[in-house]
């Protein structure tokens, strides 16, 4: 669909293009610099998809983030509105100007004349300029000035991530996965935020060695070939359950009462994603400023840590798993941290702070 969509662009003059543009709208470029088709109507068929694809949709942006106009003879680009020199339409790069123009829709090759082989910018306003603004059209110039439109060629579509600009299947498949690549790498930072935190150092280093899978858990160890028992693989909280990172900070059904008590605290209830980073953040991505966020990520913190030595407990030392204990020993921290880092207005007592009656107010 995406060579079909291309085509459109690339031949404006054929026939089932001029059809498209008169019946679903014309092509507009947005203050990002991404172009984009302008509704008229409704659509149907293979038409819409194409459509789609030039909408520039969450999913579509590296489509058009990787087209631009290339300057031909000017006739077919308009100055202000299209990206055609730069990263931004000029309208937004010189609104001042751009609202003085007499010539709003005007086309590049309109915007001067031929003087025997050099070309000369020449604008229209609606008024004499103040010296500010013939300031403004000295920095228009030098922005176009090494551009000039040519003579006898039509102006054309660039795809830019191919270095001869013609759209291919391999140079899309190239900027899908540069896109997929960065998008991998904001959720990584997403997850760095862990160090936001106001937490103790060694809590949050086992919060994010939990998050990137680095705990010893002991499904890491097998898979490191470590030599552990067969019964020792097994989650020492529950029965029947291998440890794993997921089971034992979400799905083993000790931890899921230490977060339901948390939740009711918090008094919040929210579903519970399926892997620990996806609980990271939305555990931490709800609370209003950035104050409370913190608190959020300091508790997320301190709760990973918290299970993360109560399970060392009980496997190393026989020491009992048990919930409630665990809330109360993560309130108590999570008090004294705020002590610390001064993260929320507390005006309660210790007692009722952890009591389970007690819901924290400014969430
Ligand atoms: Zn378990």
């Amino acid at each position: 669909m995406l060579k079909w969509f291309w085509r459109y662009l690339a031949s404006g003059e054929e026939l089932w293009a001029r059809v498209i543009k008169s019946v679903y709208g014309d092509l507009e470029w947005g203050e990002d610099g991404q172009c984009r088709l302008r509704m008229r109507g409704g659509m149907t068929g293979w038409w819409s998809k194409i459509v789609d694809k030039g909408r520039g949709g969450e999913n579509d942006r590296w489509f058009s983030e990787n087209i631009s106009r290339e300057l031909g003879n000017g006739l077919g680009i308009r100055f202000w509105d299209e990206v055609w020199t730069g990263n931004r339409p000029l309208k937004f790069l010189f609104p001042r100007l751009f609202a003085l123009s007499s010539d709003q829709q005007g086309l590049v090759g309109e915007f001067g004349n031929w003087a025997g082989e050099e070309w000369n910018w020449e604008f229209r306003w609606r008024r004499d300029l103040r010296e500010r603004e013939i300031e403004m059209v000295n920095n228009l110039l030098l922005v176009i000035s090494s551009l000039a439109p040519c003579a006898g060629k039509k102006d054309g579509w660039k795809w830019k991530a191919a270095k001869d600009g013609v759209f291919s299947a391999k140079s899309a498949y190239e900027a899908i996965s540069k896109e997929k690549g960065e998008m991998a790498s904001k959720h990584h930072e997403g997850l760095a935020q862990v160090w936001e935190a106001p937490t103790p150092h060694k809590a949050t280093v086992v919060a994010w060695r939990s998050l990137r899978n680095r705990l010893a858990t002991c499904d890491n160890l097998v898979r490191r070939n470590v030599p552990i028992q067969v019964e020792e693989k097994w989650c020492n909280a529950c029965v029947g359950h291998e440890e794993t990172v997921e089971h034992l900070f979400i799905h083993c059904p000790k931890t899921d009462q230490v977060w339901d008590y948390i939740q009711q605290w918090l008094n919040i209830k929210t579903a519970k994603p399926q892997g620990l980073s996806q609980h990271f953040l939305s555990f931490t991505h709800g609370g209003k400023g950035k104050k409370i966020r913190n608190f959020l990520k300091a508790l997320w913190v301190g709760t990973i840590w918290l299970l993360w030595s109560s399970r060392n407990e009980s496997r190393f030392e026989g020491k009992e798993w048990d919930p409630q204990k665990l809330v109360l020993e993560i309130k108590g921290r999570i008090w004294s941290w705020n002590k610390t880092f001064q993260m929320v207005e507390v005006n309660v007592p210790f007692s009722l702070w952890c009591s389970r009656e007690y819901t924290l107010p400014f969430l």
